[in-house]
């Protein structure tokens, strides 16, 4: 299969929701990362996404809805905690877990009883499924096990060949994907952090619980209450490795690693990057400025892999704000290796 690579203009968003409404599979821009989109009330569309994406079918996918109206038909009941969630956060980075109706396909929520569900903010994103005219089920554009895609040139890396038609729609300005929220419980509870915030969702609904998974390796065994948090994600092929203790913790282990003969690399904010002399660094943000981090971590993780090192150290973020989906990200993507503290 040719793989096409197009300016998200309108009739490029008009084409790619026609190959949707065929049941195909069309790669498109959100403020979060970039989406691998099918028509998610058409299970054999869903299936494509898991074949493309070569991802493990107990990982649910989440539906992406255009308007407020979209959701009745998905769920069965909206607690108001999804109703005040709604009003503060939508349209925006935040995907609410409720239980599902019939309409929606087993394959969608891997068997489960819930389904989530988001309404993302970007024009092209909203445009598309407002003109597919159905719920799409959207996992990041990457192959499963990679850093996620914020840039169309990265989801062309992943995907070439394996699905008809990408749009084009620039970078993504979150950079992270949405927080996930599961509001049929008492009290809402944060499966995986992302663009809203936990102080955020504290400020609108009160009391949040977290689930352990967010910040630390599951138990064999233990049930996970996001299913995709069991799996490996976000890793580069270089084998990477957080570092706590700052700039100078991060140089010692560098310069170590050199005299072991090795060549390695820091992924590291500006500030240690200026200070890092002739060490070679990939630079991801600003260390005062989590949002940064955030918008410019995936594609620095893929970087990692170009400069031609064989073992890298990540710098640690403190894990406030967005800094948490931060940190839960890089933990994953260094197979929670952690040096400097313990990560249990
Ligand atoms: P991705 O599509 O890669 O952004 O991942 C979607 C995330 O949402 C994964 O971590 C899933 O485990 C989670 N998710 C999707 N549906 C559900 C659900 N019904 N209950 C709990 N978590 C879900
Ligand atoms: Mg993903």
């Amino acid at each position: 299969m040719k793989t096409r690579l197009v300016k998200a203009d309108s009739a490029a968003v008009n084409e790619a929701a026609s190959l949707l409404r065929e049941g195909q599979v069309v790669a498109f821009p959100t403020e979060t990362v970039y989406g691998l989109g099918a028509d998610g009330l058409n299970g054999d569309a869903v299936a494509r996404i898991f074949a493309v994406k070569n991802r493990p079918a107990d990982n649910p996918l989440i539906l992406h809805i255009a308007s407020r109206r979209d959701l009745d038909a998905l769920v069965t009941r909206i607690p108001p905690a999804a109703e005040a969630a709604m009003v503060e956060f939508w349209p925006g980075p935040l995907t609410l877990v409720m239980e599902k109706t019939d309409a929606v396909p087993p394959i969608v929520t891997a068997g489960l009883p819930t389904v989530a569900v988001r309404m993302p903010s970007h024009p092209v994103a909203r445009r598309l499924i407002a003109v597919a005219g159905r719920p799409l089920a959207a996992p990041s554009a990457n192959r499963s096990g990679r850093p996620s895609p914020t840039r169309a040139g990265d989801v062309l890396d992943d995907m070439d060949g394996r699905i008809p038609l990408i749009l084009d729609g620039g970078s993504c300005a979150v950079g992270v994907e949405s927080t996930v929220l599961d509001v049929t419980g008492p009290t809402p509870r944060i499966l995986r952090p992302g663009g809203v915030t936990r102080e955020m969702l504290w400020r609108t609904l009160g009391p949040v619980d977290e689930a352990p998974s967010v910040m630390r390796p599951l138990d064999e065994g233990e049930a996970a209450p996001s299913p995709g948090m069991r799996h490996r994600h976000y890793a580069p092929r270089v084998p990477l490795t957080i570092v706590e203790g700052g700039a100078p913790a991060l140089f010692l282990r560098y310069d170590q690693a050199e005299t072991r003969g090795k060549t390695p690399v820091l992924l590291c904010t500006a500030q240690t990057a200026r200070d890092a002399g002739s060490r070679r660094c990939v630079v991801m943000g600003d260390r005062d400025d989590a949002d940064t981090i955030a918008e410019s971590l995936f594609s620095a993780l893929r970087e990692l892999d170009r400069v031609g090192a064989d073992i890298a150290f990540a710098e640690a973020v403190e894990p406030a704000g967005v800094g948490l989906a931060v940190m839960n990200r890089l933990l994953r993507a260094a197979q929670f290796r952690v040096e400097g503290r313990n990560t249990r």
